[in-house]
């Protein structure tokens, strides 16, 4: 396996392989950047094929962490981590803290929090290790209401609030009223997302690996269970991505039929070229990193302990940036990827 000319690799500062013979832990920590901050990104866990799969994966989502915490003006950096296993088969009370010890050797550069396959639970079990963990601070606002450090509420509610501004951008609408969405993955991000826009009207076509998910949103919610593969054909205004990364490709960005593509999951974009190919195609990107950047804002007052009104309001902002990002993005008849890759390096630059 090659690292140094991976062609995932782009100037990554630290890559770390850890392993723990007694509980089986087989993980990779990627600290990408460090110049804002030190590197906050989530720890995934799933069955990769190869280690070259699970290598490329943690490339990817920690170069994207930079970008993330830099156009959300946060002080971090960017990083991530992958545990390779099956969250539902090896997950162990044991592997977590091994897992924790694995980022207490870092000394503090890199925060772990939640990501797929991951839960507060988990990062519990990190903390007993290490302090250098996030997404797990109970919550309460002024009128008392609590809950987890889960991120994935502000997740969503930053991609609703993304939504809402590609529909009013492309569409010309300032409602959700009647526009119809198809969600890809209704897991931690996607139910929260689905039932703002079910609250909002909008019209849900919903998939997932996981059939127990989607029963739940057609009962609930009133959506379309749609099959795995159907969901880049759906007839819908919007295509909001929620499940894994790399979607769109060169074998789905024909049969997409949607005229927006916005959604949670992170590496949406194969390869940047499939940015452009969007573009020509007359769909509107809205760039994941920058609409899924409510858990990230999240977790990172949570250990700065500003209060919730506050970070709703910055969570609230992904709408505005966006806004800015179309319209940059006409104005200079670029593809909105490159204009947000633009702001967000101006922003990491050392
Ligand atoms: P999750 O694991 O809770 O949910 C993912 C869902 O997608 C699961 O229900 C899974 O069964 C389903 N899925 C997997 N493969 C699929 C496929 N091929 N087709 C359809 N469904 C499939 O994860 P999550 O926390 O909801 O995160 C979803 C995405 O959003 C990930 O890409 C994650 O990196 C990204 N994200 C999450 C957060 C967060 O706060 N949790 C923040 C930013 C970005």
């Amino acid at each position: 396996m090659n690292f140094f000319t991976h062609h995932e690799f782009d100037h990554h500062e630290q890559v770390v392989f850890c392993h723990d013979q007694a509980t089986g832990l087989k993980a990779i920590i990627a600290i990408h950047n460090t110049h804002r901050g030190p590197a906050l990104g989530g720890c995934r866990m799933y069955p990769y094929a190869s280690d070259e799969e699970a290598l490329n994966d943690v490339l990817r989502l920690s170069k994207g962490m930079t970008y993330k915490s830099a156009i959300a003006n946060l002080p971090l950096g960017g990083g991530k981590s992958v545990i390779i296993g099956d969250p539902r088969r090896d997950k162990t009370p044991e592997l977590m803290r091994a897992m924790g010890t694995a980022v207490e050797r870092l000394g503090g550069r890199y925060i772990v929090a939640e990501d797929s396959g991951t839960n507060v639970a988990d990062m519990l079990l990190m903390g007993a290790i290490t302090q250098h963990v996030s997404g797990i601070a109970e919550k309460c606002d002024a009128k008392g209401n609590c809950r987890s450090g889960d991120p994935s509420p502000m997740t969503a509610r930053g991609t609703f609030v993304g939504i809402q501004a590609a529909v009013n951008h492309r569409l010309g609408r300032t409602d959700l009223e009647g526009i119809r969405v198809a969600i890809q993955g209704v897991g931690n991000v996607g139910h929260h997302l689905a039932k703002q826009l079910h609250d909002a009207g909008a019209k849900l076509f919903v998939s997932d690996i996981n059939h127990t998910a989607v029963d739940q949103m057609v009962s609930e919610l009133g959506a379309t269970a749609v099959a795995n593969e159907a969901i880049y054909d759906q007839e819908v205004d919007v295509f909001a991505p929620c499940a894994l990364g790399a979607i769109i490709n060169d074998q789905t960005i024909p049969r997409l039929r949607a005229s927006i593509v916005a959604g949670a999951a992170n590496n949406q974009l194969a390869e940047k070229r499939h940015g452009e190919a969007l573009a020509k195609k007359g769909i509107l990107y809205a760039p994941d990193y920058v609409i899924n950047a409510g858990g990230v804002i999240d977790v990172c007052y949570e250990r700065n302990s500003v209060a919730q009104d506050q970070i709703i309001k910055q969570v609230d902002a992904i709408g505005e940036t966006l806004h800015e990002i179309f319209t940059r993005s006409e104005a200079q008849h670029k593809p909105t990827y490159e204009l947000a890759d633009q702001l967000a390096e101006e922003r990491f630059a050392g």
